[in-house]
């Protein structure tokens, strides 16, 4: 499969990379690890005249832990992600989803930001950000912008990002409360896959460590962009862990309830009802009886 021509350059700052994406509007593709868009070239999805690689501006690849925001350049790959000692400790459900891309290879070079501009309904790094409430910083000719990640995909494939405009850092505020994660991933066993169905299940207790002050559920593959099951969160929110426990059954069926799957070759909407419901219940477990364990 041959790769039509296009005309390279790799900008050496920010202010270059976002100038030479502007100057060709539609046409110019940011390229990060290549991990997505060198395939969807080869698949003639896309036909770019103009890439602008990402890869000497080392700033964008830095991972800060220090203060309450913690912040994430967008080059930063998935095996740098999985790696980071104080991340598994403050959002390990983070470290958790994205060591499940693909393979070692993959991970070594594809990249947080590349990850949610392909805006892929399953991407794994999706429900966990949105469990986490996570802020990116975009940053344009115009300026920089912080985009809520909840409002961040427009359809499958489809972000708000405009021509010109990149991810610049993702930024999560350190949980405050005492806090736990889980990410469940459904993918074909002995295969680097996509997932079919992801849950991503974050809860953190208030001050006291008796009730819990917020819940997040993030899923991904199971609608037409990663979403979130607001209704389901709001029924465990204020309980203590113990009552929490209890209300799994029926808070699984609000969870399903929240997604819209599609049939695909991967699998069916109703097997992925099926196994977000699974999913679900598990990961809740875990994560409240972590907490109640202390
Ligand atoms: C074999 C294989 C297995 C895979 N398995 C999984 C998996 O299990 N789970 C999963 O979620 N994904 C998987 N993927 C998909 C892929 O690896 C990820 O989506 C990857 O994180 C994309 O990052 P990248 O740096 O390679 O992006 P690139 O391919 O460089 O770019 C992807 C898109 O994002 C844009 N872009 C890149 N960086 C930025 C930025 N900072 N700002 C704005 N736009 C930007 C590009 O212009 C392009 O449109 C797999 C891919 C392959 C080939």
């Amino acid at each position: 499969m041959r790769i039509k021509p296009f005309e390279y350059h790799a900008a050496s700052d920010l202010r270059e990379a976002v100038q030479m994406l502007s100057e060709e509007g539609a046409d110019a593709r940011a390229l990060a690890g290549g991990t997505d868009l060198v395939l969807a070239m080869k698949h003639k999805a896309v036909l770019p005249k103009k890439v602008v690689s990402l890869h000497r501006i080392t700033e964008m690849a830095a991972i800060n832990t220090e203060g309450d925001e913690i912040k994430i350049g967008a080059l930063a790959t998935h095996s740098e992600l999985a790696a980071h000692l104080e991340l598994q400790k403050v959002v390990p459900i983070l470290c958790q989803a994205v060591s499940l891309i693909g393979s070692w290879q993959i991970r070594n070079s594809a990249t947080i930001g590349g990850n949610l501009a392909h805006a892929s309904p399953a991407a794994d790094s999706a429900a966990p950000l949105l469990a986490l409430d996570a802020t990116l910083v975009t940053t344009s000719p115009s300026g920089d912008e912080n985009i809520p990640l909840a409002s961040f995909f427009s359809g499958p494939g489809a972000t708000i990002l405009h021509p010109g405009q990149i991810i610049k850092e993702i930024i999560i505020l350190r949980p405050q409360g005492r806090s736990s994660g889980r990410y469940l991933k459904l993918m074909r066993k002995r295969a680097v896959d996509l997932s079919q169905a992801g849950v991503a299940f974050q809860a953190e207790l208030d001050p006291a460590g008796e009730k819990l002050a917020k819940v997040a559920i993030g899923l991904g593959g199971m609608a037409p962009t990663p979403i979130r099951a607001p209704e389901a969160e709001g029924m465990l929110e204020g309980l203590s862990c113990a009552e929490a426990l209890k209300k799994i059954p029926s808070v699984a069926r609000a969870v399903v309830a929240a997604t819209s799957p599609i049939d695909d070759i991967r699998a069916s909407a109703a097997y992925r009802k099926l196994v977000a419901e699974a999913f679900f219940k598990q990961a809740a477990q875990e994560v409240l009886t972590s907490l109640t364990a202390g």
